[in-house]
């Protein structure tokens, strides 16, 4: 038996694979065997490579939670028999894939690597390119003692690989389109791919357990100045609504106006489940640090830390599914896959 690494590529969609309509000018996607066709030097990358694709690629603006799981149990049904796996998948909600796997995956030992591009793969400036293979390379990574060299979801673009559930989308152009503000890059790919193992989860011991229950029955809500609470309590009566990711300002703050917070009161009372992430790139939220999230503490609002809105948002819906908003409520204080940074 051969020691190369094996790694499954799952393609989802995206720019990587898209091509222009001649007729109208605009993107859309090809299928796998056209992609793998524009990359010949995928024959030559030291790794046995096998793939599967999503009957109908998609845009990831059209992704869906049953999306996440779907990728999730392709995961775990090829799981024995690869080292790592590489998914492509558009850039605009690549976070929250990548947020959802890591939920979904439970007890992950080996490399799931999200990758996309700005510019679809046939075209000459592609950044395509140098993400699928650095990704596949990485996907298959050993240390020395034969162990994945990044047991955990990520994702590589330009240069970099960062903690999936950490990472957001900062830029509609620039090649380098993603960041980890809270979090260290996990590897940098230069002429060497240096790791930084100290920056990884510790190692888990398996077998690898997919969950496939999410419950959608939640939404997020931006604050901004001058916000009506009418407009607020009409949105928080949403029928069905679980849990509602309240971004806010800076440090976990809001506005102080007795509407407004009877609104968000009222929702605590009918049971819906308030979190409360930072509007801010980077940062923690600290809620009574100001008078103005004093009153978000006293009403039971949970602070989320340094968690991204798409770690968040992934992950209530994952803990709803685990067991509603008992198991919500509980499971919000403790890190499942990174995603928080404990103060
Ligand atoms: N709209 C595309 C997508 O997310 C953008 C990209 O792939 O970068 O599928």
């Amino acid at each position: 038996m051969s020691d190369r690494a094996s790694v499954l590529l799952i393609y989802t969609g995206g720019t990587i694979g898209m091509w222009a309509d001649p007729r109208t000018g605009a993107l859309q996607p090809m299928d796998l065997a056209h992609l793998e066709q524009q990359v010949p030097e995928l024959e030559r990358i030291n790794v046995h490579l096998e793939s599967v694709a999503f009957e109908k690629p998609i845009d990831s603006s059209d992704m869906q939670p049953a999306d996440w799981v779907r990728i999730a149990e392709l995961i775990g049904t090829h799981y024995e028999r690869f080292d790592g796996f590489v998914v492509l998948h558009g850039s605009d909600t690549m976070a929250y894939t990548a947020s959802a796997l890591s939920f979904l995956l439970e007890g992950l030992t080996k490399p799931v690597v999200l990758t996309g591009s700005q510019l679809p793969i046939g075209t000459i400036r592609t950044d395509a390119r140098e993400n699928l293979i650095t990704a596949i390379e990485i996907a298959g990574a050993k240390d020395a003692e034969g162990r994945a060299q990044v047991p955990e979801v990520c994702v590589y673009f330009e240069y970099r690989l960062l903690r999936g559930n950490r990472t957001v989308k900062v830029h509609a152009e620039r090649f380098e389109a993603f960041r980890s503000p809270n979090w260290p890059t996990l590897a940098e790919a230069g002429v060497h791919i240096r790791y930084d193992r100290s920056a990884m989860l510790p190692p888990r011991s398996g077998p690898l357990n997919v969950h496939a229950e999410l419950d959608q029955r939640v939404a997020v809500l931006r604050l901004f100045p001058g916000i009506g609470a009418d407009w607020v309590d009409h949105a928080l009566r949403a029928p069905g609504l679980q849990a509602v990711v309240v971004t806010t300002f800076g440090s976990g703050n809001g506005p102080t106006d007795p509407g407004f917070i009877a609104a968000l009161r009222n929702a605590r009372e009918r049971g819906i489940v308030l979190l409360n992430v930072t509007q801010c790139v980077g940062g923690r939220v600290e809620q009574g640090r100001y008078t103005t999230s004093t009153a978000f503490e006293e009403m039971g609002m949970i602070a989320c830390a340094d968690m991204t809105v798409e770690a968040a948002l992934t992950k209530a819906m994952f803990l709803l599914g685990q067991g509603g908003t008992a198991a919500l409520t509980q499971g919000m204080a403790t890190p499942i896959a990174g995603e928080f940074t404990l103060a």
